[in-house]
């Protein structure tokens, strides 16, 4: 049930030593060692399965600004700003297209709720702007759906989640970086308290920064540590339609959301559910999610059964000579939801005359890996020098990946940070500051 993701051809032998390891091949961390390796570092991704084959190939391909809660925008504009030269600077068509995003709303109510928003844009030149039914039918002529007016940002795109991971993998091997597959990266070494390397299933690499960019693993991979990184799984289904002719170029979301594919189809999910599964973990970490899952309490719903009981029996601790949790599941696969996915479809083929044929050639689901605050980790953890984090990225690291690569990349190299790092720092959780949940969507 995996979604298509290109394929690499992984770097045959794995370096002996390198100046920094990056352990996860999804889009944050290949986008952190292209960034490592432009500044001339010599970097290895390891990677447990494929490069991509997780998160980075699930999601729905969004780019947005819109909607982005207050920390974030700085970055996001950054990495807007990276998305639109990536191609270029990678030599790979990543499927980047500036095609503006609508958010569709029912009733008045909900026009007046994106108020908030709009003076983030203001203050960001963002171009966020509330349109009538009328502004709506002229981007998207033959829209169905009766609406009130919609929130709409033309300069936020799509890109391609099947190439992006993969082609930027690529441009770092062209770069003379290493990246390798199948290839779990099990615990970090120390000497004198900083990292002196990392040991991989194939053998010990000796370096002097490690990042963490595991996506919904680097929970289980910190503890592991000793580190204590606040991080729970949400499970989101998503399919793909076959080819439409004539159908909408600009990205929707409302009770349903879409966004056109370059391979003509299009991706589709429900706007509002994800399924949170319960897991032992759920309960060690109540306090700090519950003022998240209270303001989502409208899309999350808790599910008890097989996870919680595979999640007990997957150990915690473990040796570096010993197999690990992440070579006993290469990718991460869950079994989408069909019944949220058909909810999602019917709403779909409704919307659009171009759409009233469509099939859904494929459905997967994605695990994605959230923070109490939803604000992802950019940060060294300073009581192991060396050792940084990227990850935590709770549903929007696609758009924001090649930024966080940037951010990550200036962190590890000492060098000035693209924007400041404040609001990602690791540190936010432990040293008794207030967890602060803004309003973004
Ligand atoms: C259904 C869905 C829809 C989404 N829609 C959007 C969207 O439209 N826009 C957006 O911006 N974001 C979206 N997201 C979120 C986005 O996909 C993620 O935030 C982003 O991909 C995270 O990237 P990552 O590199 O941190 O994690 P991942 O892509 O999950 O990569 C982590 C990698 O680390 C590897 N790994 C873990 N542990 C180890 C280890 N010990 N050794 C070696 N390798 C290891 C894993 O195998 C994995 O490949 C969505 C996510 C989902 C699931």
């Amino acid at each position: 049930m995996s979604p298509p993701v290109d394929s690499i051809v992984p770097s045959e032998k794995l370096p002996s030593e390198v100046d920094v390891v990056v352990i996860g091949g999804g889009i944050i961390g290949v986008s952190t060692a292209l960034f490592l390796a432009r500044k001339g570092l010599t970097v290895l991704v390891c990677e447990k399965g494929r490069v991509g084959g997780e998160q980075s190939s699930r999601n729905w391909g969004w780019c947005r600004a819109m909607g982005r809660d207050f920390r974030e925008i700085p970055l996001i504009l950054e990495s807007l700003r990276i998305w639109r030269g990536l191609g270029d600077m990678v030599g790979h068509d990543l499927g980047y297209r500036q095609c503006g995003i609508l958010y569709m709303c029912e009733t008045k109510a909900e026009m007046d709720a994106y108020g908030p928003w709009l003076e983030h844009s203001e203050r960001y030149q963002i171009g966020s702007r509330l349109i009538s039914p009328a502004q709506v039918q002229e981007l998207i002529p033959g829209f169905a759906r009766k609406i009130e007016g919609a929130l709409y940002t033309a300069s936020d795109g799509r890109a391609e989640p099947s190439r992006a991971a993969p082609g930027i993998a690529r441009a770092v091997q062209a770069l003379g970086g290493a990246v390798v597959t199948d290839c779990a990266v099990r615990t970090i070494e120390r000497s004198g308290g900083r990292v002196s390397g990392v040991v991989t299933e194939r053998g010990t690499v000796r370096c002097r920064a490690a990042v963490l960019a595991g996506g919904a693993w680097s929970r289980l991979f910190a503890g592991n540590l000793g580190i204590d990184l606040p991080q729970l799984r949400v499970r989101s289904s998503v399919l793909r339609t076959t080819p439409v002719e004539g159908g909408p170029e600009t990205s929707v979301y409302g009770d349903f959301a879409f966004r056109r594919r370059m391979d003509g189809g299009y991706s589709v999910a429900h706007g509002g559910v994800s399924i949170s599964e319960l897991t032992p973990e759920h309960f060690t970490l109540f306090g700090a999610f519950l003022p998240a899952a209270w303001k989502e309490r409208k899309s999350l719903r808790l599910s008890f059964g097989k996870p919680f009981f595979e999640a007990l029996r997957t150990p915690k601790r473990w040796r570096s000579d010993e197999v690990t949790p992440f070579e006993r599941t290469r990718v991460l696969d869950p079994a989408p939801s069909p019944r949220v996915l058909d909810e999602a479809m019917g709403r779909f083929r409704a919307s659009h005359p171009a759409f009233a044929n469509a099939e859904v050639a494929e459905s997967w689901a994605g695990m994605i890996d959230v923070t109490p605050d939803a604000v992802p980790v950019i940060s060294e953890i300073d009581t192991t020098p060396g050792f940084f984090i990227a990850t935590g990225f709770s549903g929007h690291g696609f758009g924001i990946g090649p930024g966080a690569g940037k951010l990550m990349a200036d962190l590890v190299a000492g060098d000035d940070p693209v924007v400041d790092p404040a609001p990602f720092r690791f540190n936010r959780f432990r040293d008794g500051s207030k967890i602060v949940l803004d309003a973004g969507f």
